[in-house]
């Protein structure tokens, strides 16, 4: 695969504080690593603890899988694309999301921190067990392997030239970042872009 030429790699510094910046971005290499662990661990706490069986098991993880093309749709659009006249909320939208629209190429910044990242699933994991009581852990791994595709989509969409089978999925999320900001949320796929009319023309 070929690699994009590189002439705006610039990077942010979000914190002045030292320590407090490096809790922003890590290597990919340490992500793989921890998110991999937190999925292994999922996996072993669903065959400790879960009540599914093997079958019912295998949907629930295939439909959290789907359900994260969802999550991520929705969380782009509403959560990382909310700003408005006030500064603390500007300044939220720029830490958790304004920075990449800056510095789309800053290869440490195209993945969840692992810090945050650790945070949301423990608290993704307690909400999905509400609906989910101890089978919470196969939905998790498999909103989790959903999320680990939607990485490396997104990583391979900024870094690399695109795969010509895959070509749409580079269009659309290049049109997001350098055409309309307002459409295109969706990464690894454009179907809720297009079931709630946010597809760019
Ligand atoms: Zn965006
Ligand atoms: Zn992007």
């Amino acid at each position: 695969m070929k690699k994009l030429q590189s002439n705006d790699t610039g990077k942010a510094k979000l914190f002045e504080q030292k320590g407090l910046n490096s809790l922003t971005k890590n290597p990919v290499w340490l992500s793989i690593i921890v998110y991999t662990i937190i999925w292994v661990a999922l996996i072993i706490a669903h065959l400790t603890f879960g009540s599914a069986s093997s079958l019912n098991s295998v949907i629930l993880y295939l439909f959290a899988m789907g359900f994260w093309t969802f999550f991520e749709y929705m969380a782009h659009r509403f959560l990382f694309h909310w700003i408005n006249d006030t500064p603390k909320v500007q300044r939220f939208h720029y830490l958790i999301h304004g920075v990449h629209h800056e510095y789309p190429r800053d290869k440490e910044r195209l993945i969840m921190p692992i810090a945050p990242g650790f945070i949301l699933v423990i608290v993704l994991t307690t909400i999905f067990f509400i609906p989910f009581g101890s089978n919470a852990f196969i939905w998790m791994a498999g909103f989790i392997n959903g999320w680990a595709i939607y990485v490396t989509i997104h990583y391979m969409v900024h870094t690399y030239q695109p795969i010509q089978s895959l070509k749409i999925l580079w269009t659309h999320h290049a049109k997001h970042h350098y055409k309309a900001e307002d459409k295109a949320f969706g990464v690894s796929t454009p179907f809720w872009d297009k079931l709630f009319g946010t597809m760019p023309d």
